[in-house]
């Protein structure tokens, strides 16, 4: 087989041991009239690997959107163009999504080579459910936002599978683990398919210690897979609804605190409502705000 004249290929690459280089990637690229990648220079090493010459143009997030009519219209012409991104499978949380979507609008051909992406590979050795997960992409870069991002996941079913920077691992994992619970299964991915490849399996809590007590786990590209909320978490009384009940404990009666904390958390009224019970009896029944008409 040949490359389709006018057909746009998104091809994977390798997401560090060139080996898992896929021979029809291979051929496809070294057919390409042209290959489109997220960094020149550094598709450049790769493509010297594998003695393919062939012209090369940038397509990242800063261009991406300008380059895509210069593409159409070469694609229009006949030309067959390769996509790549620095590594794993072009799209995810990497450039392309743009230009996938302006082709298939004009009418052009989209063929997926498929091959290396971490959050699959990660999935796949994790021994976390895999019937159904989440990719979730890098978390937010501040701690309020990520907060607020792991709040909103907290109770979802699925396998949760992040992205995450080697300068924030530390910091995102400890946040992991005071929202999703310091108990909750997990797995960090860390170098896959490269010499330092480690798949540590354990609860987030330890996870967490175990990263943030050796700088060495705090290197190179990472995974983090966490398992899905159990309909028993998912119903617990979490850090975030704790706060919010105490709020409104210390104006309105145990009963109003717990209906409307119940109404901003998604946390079961009659779950909040012991658990005020609960922080009544342990700091005296005035300061937590029982209505003893109740
Ligand atoms: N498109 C890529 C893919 O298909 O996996 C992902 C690109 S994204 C910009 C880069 C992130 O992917 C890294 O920060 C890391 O979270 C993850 N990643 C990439 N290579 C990895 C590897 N060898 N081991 C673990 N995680 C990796």
């Amino acid at each position: 087989m040949s490359n389709k004249p006018g057909a746009l290929y998104v091809v994977a690459t390798p997401i560090g041991n060139l080996e898992d280089m896929s021979p029809r990637a291979l051929r496809v690229l070294s057919e390409a009239d042209l290959v489109a990648a997220e960094d020149t220079r550094h598709s450049a090493t790769l493509l010297r690997h594998f003695g393919i010459a062939r012209p090369v143009v940038a397509v990242h997030e800063h261009n991406e959107r300008m380059k895509v009519h210069e593409l159409l219209r070469k694609l229009s012409a006949g030309q067959s163009i390769a996509l790549i991104s620095d590594a794993g499978t072009p799209l995810i949380s990497d450039p392309g999504f743009n230009l996938v979507r302006a082709a298939l609008a004009g009418g052009i051909p989209v063929v997926p080579i498929p091959g290396p992406c971490a959050a699959i590979a990660a999935l796949s050795a994790s021994g976390l459910p895999s019937d159904r997960f989440t990719f979730e992409g890098f978390p937010p870069a501040k701690a309020t936002a990520r907060r607020a991002k792991f709040e909103d996941l907290r109770a979802d079913p699925r396998t949760l599978i992040f992205y995450e920077s080697a300068h924030r691992i530390a910091e995102s994992l400890e946040d992991m683990a005071a929202v999703f619970g310091r108990d909750r299964a997990s797995v960090l991915a860390r170098e896959l398919t490269k010499q330092f490849e480690t798949l540590r399996s354990t609860a987030l809590g330890e996870l967490s210690d175990w990263v943030r007590s050796d700088p060495n786990q705090q290197r190179g590209e990472m995974v983090v897979l966490v398992h899905g909320a159990s309909q028993e978490a998912a119903q617990q009384v979490d850090a975030h609804a704790d706060k919010v009940l105490r709020v409104l404990l210390a104006a309105l009666p145990l009963k109003q605190a717990a209906a409307l904390a119940a109404q901003i958390t998604g946390v079961k009224k009659n779950l909040l409502y012991s658990h005020g019970l609960g922080l009544a009896e342990s700091s005296g029944p005035r300061s937590a705000g029982r209505d003893h008409k109740e």
